[in-house]
């Protein structure tokens, strides 16, 4: 059961070290020969229209789609969830690609300045009883979700931090920046 991490911008080594930690053996994915090898990708949190940019340019954004959610689970962290929503608003570059194949709507940079980052205990009965340490940094916000989607945890102060939908996970926050490990034991599962 291989696991890639998106390896084209962000902070993928942050989630190779937690995937290494769980026993996992994590590839980086940068060339479509190597998404063909994996069964599982994580898209780490950076900038979306990079990230975005650099999954055309490498030819990795068709690939993705025709998987995503069926041989290919997809876990996208903070931008990785703006890349996987089916729509994106207040985007300023207007048009960023992106894989848009899970049924969610986001806002980039919902917090504004002034909570730029932050961090806050998430309630979420599927990963445990324990809150989840919420990391945000820049965070979207899924505002909205169809059918389909399950929300998997709210902020306290409004918007959803994670859902999923079937082989597909979003999560606005950073559990790769934790110690706690039990999303990423989860998506192995999923
Ligand atoms: N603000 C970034 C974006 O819009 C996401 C930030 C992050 O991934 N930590 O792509």
């Amino acid at each position: 059961m291989t696991i890639g991490v998106l390896a084209l911008q962000g902070d993928f080594r942050e989630h190779i070290e937690v995937l290494r930690r769980i026993g996992a053996r994590p590839i980086e994915v940068r060339l479509p020969q190597h998404l063909a090898a994996v069964e599982r990708l994580i898209i780490p949190g950076g900038e979306s229209t990079t990230i975005g940019r650099l999954l055309n340019r490498y030819q990795l954004l068709e690939p993705i789609r025709a998987r995503a959610g069926r041989d290919l689970a997809v876990w996208g962290t903070c931008a990785g969830a703006i890349l996987l929503a089916r729509e994106v608003l207040d985007q300023k570059q207007g048009g960023q690609p992106g894989i848009g194949v899970m049924d969610i709507r986001v806002r980039r940079n919902a917090f504004g300045s002034q909570l730029d980052s932050f961090e806050v205990p998430l309630v979420a009965p599927v990963f445990g009883e324990a809150p989840l340490p919420g990391v945000f940094i820049r965070a979207p916000q899924i505002v909205g979700v169809g059918r389909g989607v399950e929300v998997l945890a709210e902020v306290p102060n409004g918007g959803i931090a994670a859902a999923r939908q079937g082989r597909l996970l979003a999560t606005t926050f950073h559990p790769e920046l934790t110690d706690d490990d039990r999303v990423h034991r989860y998506f192995m599962e999923l």
